[in-house]
């Protein structure tokens, strides 16, 4: 061996101590960044513009092996609180050493909403912020911060999970989404996914249209970029059940199962409640509202499901069903305005 070989040698020898060969890459999400088998905890950072800042907290969880990336958020509706309470909880339940590949995992997306216990809106602009999509780096805060959370969070990602639940206001049946948007492949991942998340209704929900500039949830920004979605709700009225908590860790740990993200079998949901159309009944009054009806009943078009009283109890108006079909949600809460939803009816389908 020639010297200048002996030193090229050591030279390669000291090198492969330093740097272990064929380490993956950290990844980093605003300012949370974890190298391979590591987790990080940071904010995507949305700066003061017309309106205030907001640090919207993100957990990047990177596996030991390698694998996709799975984008889950919650609580862009903030008091939503079932999904937000399950996001933190599974970013404890998932440990990097069993993850092949890298969990994005945002929580709480509408601080504001959630610390003020404002429901459906983003009280710092009034705007709902799943429904701002794609957004605008120069526009107001939810739109601002859906910019950042697309950019950064949705597009590097391979797949999604939106969580969601009854709001302050809502009593609802636990459900998932299925979007549908006419292109086979992508469909069939994300029939795949809601499947294996489990829950046993299932609404089809048709994205073929083009969505309304600047107005999409994150799930319709999320497809039209081609990624698998799935949307899921448990969780009603502001409350934090263990049952409904436990549905959402266990269908997004399902999800990852199917993915192969995690270890383990995948038993999908055999048999669910396809559900079509969903119509809204709106009230047409003030007043007080008195539901007739529980979420998952079955109505016939034409039945009262609740009524309206003024505010000494003299009856308006029946609410009746326009629609055949099941209850996905009521309101829960006796005040009612006029335009504010009394009721989401599915129509059943048939299976896709
Ligand atoms: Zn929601």
């Amino acid at each position: 061996m020639t010297f200048r070989a002996l030193i090229v040698g050591w030279t390669l020898a000291l090198l492969a101590v330093i740097s272990p060969a064929v380490k993956g890459a950290d990844v980093t999400v605003g300012t949370a960044t974890a190298p391979v088998g590591e987790r990080a905890n940071g904010f995507i950072q949305v700066p003061a513009g017309v309106d205030a800042a907001t640090n919207i907290p993100v957990i990047v969880i990177q596996g030991a092996k390698a694998g996709p990336r799975l984008a889950l958020v919650a609580g862009s509706h903030g008091t939503e609180y079932a999904s937000i309470i399950a996001l933190e909880k599974l970013a404890w339940s998932v440990s990097p050493a069993e993850l092949s590949g890298t969990l994005v995992i945002v929580p709480l997306i509408n601080l504001a909403s959630f610390a003020q216990k404002v429901p459906h809106l983003n009280p710092v602009d009034g705007k709902n912020m799943n429904r701002m999509y794609p957004g605008n780096p120069n526009g107001t805060q939810t739109e601002r911060a859906s910019w950042a959370i697309g950019r950064q969070v949705v597009e590097p990602s391979d797949y999604l999970i939106d969580l969601h639940g009854g709001d302050l206001d809502e009593n609802l049946r636990r459900y998932s989404y299925w979007p549908q948007t006419g292109n086979d492949k992508l469909d069939a991942t994300s029939r795949a996914m809601v499947m294996a998340f489990g829950l046993d209704h299932i609404v089809i929900q048709r994205n073929q249209a083009p969505p309304m500039p600047a107005a999409a949830p994150i799930s319709r920004f999320s497809v039209d970029l081609g990624k698998p979605t799935v949307i899921a709700e448990a969780g009603h009225a502001g409350a934090t059940e263990a049952e409904d908590v436990d549905v959402l860790v266990q269908g997004s740990e399902n999800v990852m199962r199917y993915l192969k993200m995690l270890p383990g079998e995948v038993s999908p949901v055999e048999h669910p409640v396809w559900i079509g159309p969903i119509t809204t009944v709106q009230s047409d009054h003030d007043g007080i509202f008195y539901p007739l009806v529980v979420p998952e009943a079955y109505v016939q078009q034409g039945m009262r499901i609740g009524y309206i009283t003024d505010y000494f109890g003299n009856k308006l108006v029946d609410v009746i069903a326009p629609v055949s079909g099941v209850v996905v949600y009521v309101c829960s809460v006796p005040s009612m305005k006029k335009g504010d939803t009394a009721a989401y009816i599915g129509e059943i389908a048939s299976a896709p």
